[in-house]
């Protein structure tokens, strides 16, 4: 497709969530002229949960959306630059960088800064899209309290799932573990934590057929593979925690990453292997994945950027 050029920015951000918000905040702030893409979904992951009550500043909790129009507000006044479009290609070979928006906007940047995030995968249920939020969550550390006292279910045998689950049966009175396999993936200590703990029972050979409720979730059918027998199980709560996919594909072939594609960054900075170019939030972050450990990074990326281009005299 024909491309179209060229503008020159200073500090170009990708993504639009807890972490590219906060960027932009502190690069708006630093006289940076910040330009955010917000790409498929404006405001990240947050837009797509109700109650958040774990970031600080909301005593009494907020919607997840609201949070997000929050943030998005606080850029806006700094001067931020925020438009619609999605990073399609990037040359960090160039000098400056080189970034495609939608497959025909060619730009050039002093400064990048990757906040592109982590989609969570999902089953593909479509009861498990319909009640998404109302019960079904991709993270258990964020929802784990609602469910407190009540019975969940969680889907997963890696490494996640096993401390999600652990997690889970803290607050919650009985944990089933769906796990397809007659094993786990997750380390040998993460399964002995699991199969120690009275709270949580491990269905082995099993899938899930359906969640079940109206309006919220109410139950899970869920299949023996081995029998093709079926039952239900009532819950309130149902975690899926079968891995997350960082949106780092365009990025890969420039940029340090692990073998799940999460973006490498020089230990307690922002700083990815290519000068001025930086990635926060959970692109980079396998291990945490919390809105506010994505906001500090995005500070980090912020003033990382910041001192990058003072350094070069700009
Ligand atoms: C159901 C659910 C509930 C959660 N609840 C909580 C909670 O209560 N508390 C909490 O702290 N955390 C919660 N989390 C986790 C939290 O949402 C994430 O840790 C946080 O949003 C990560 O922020 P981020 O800025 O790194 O990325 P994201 O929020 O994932 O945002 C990524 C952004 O990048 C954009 N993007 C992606 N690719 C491109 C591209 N090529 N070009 C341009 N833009 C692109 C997207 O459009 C999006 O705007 C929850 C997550 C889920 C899924």
């Amino acid at each position: 497709m024909a491309t179209t050029s060229s503008e020159h920015i200073h500090c170009l951000i990708v993504g639009s969530g807890p972490a590219g918000y906060t960027a932009a905040i502190y690069a708006a702030r630093a006289g940076l002229n910040p330009v955010m893409y917000q790409g498929l979904q404006p405001g990240g992951q947050l837009t797509i949960t109700n109650d958040v009550e774990n970031f600080p500043g909301y005593p009494d909790g907020v919607m997840g959306p609201a949070m997000m129009e929050d943030l998005k507000k606080q850029a806006e006044r700094f001067g931020t630059d925020i438009r619609y479009g999605i990073a399609t290609a990037v040359d960090f070979e160039a000098h400056p960088r080189r970034i495609t928006i939608d497959e025909k906007l060619e730009l050039t940047a002093d400064t990048v800064i990757i906040a592109t995030g982590a989609s969570a995968r999902w089953l593909g249920l479509p009861s498990e899209q319909r009640l998404n939020g109302s019960g079904v969550s991709a993270c258990a550390v964020c929802d784990g309290f609602f469910y407190r006292g009540k019975d969940v279910a969680i889907v997963g045998a890696g490494d996640t799932a096993a401390e999600e689950a652990t997690y889970l049966a803290n607050l919650c009175s009985k944990v089933y573990m769906i796990v397809r396999k007659g094993e786990m993936k997750a380390s040998k200590i993460m399964q002995k934590r699991v199969l120690d703990n009275p709270k949580i029972e491990v269905l082995w050979h099993t899938v899930t057929d359906e969640i079940l409720g109206e309006h919220v979730v109410e139950a899970v059918r869920v299949k023996n593979v081995l029998e093709g027998t079926t039952r239900e199980l009532a819950i309130e709560g149902f975690f899926v925690a079968i891995g997350h996919d960082p949106n780092s594909k365009i990025f890969q072939p420039y940029l340090h990453h692990d073998d799940q594609g999460y973006l490498k960054t020089l230990p307690g900075t922002s700083k990815t292997n290519v000068d001025g170019v930086f990635a926060c939030g959970d692109v980079q972050d396998f291990t945490y994945r919390q809105a506010v450990t994505a906001a500090g990074t995005g500070c980090m990326a912020a003033l990382d950027a910041e001192r990058y281009l003072a350094a070069l005299g700009d």
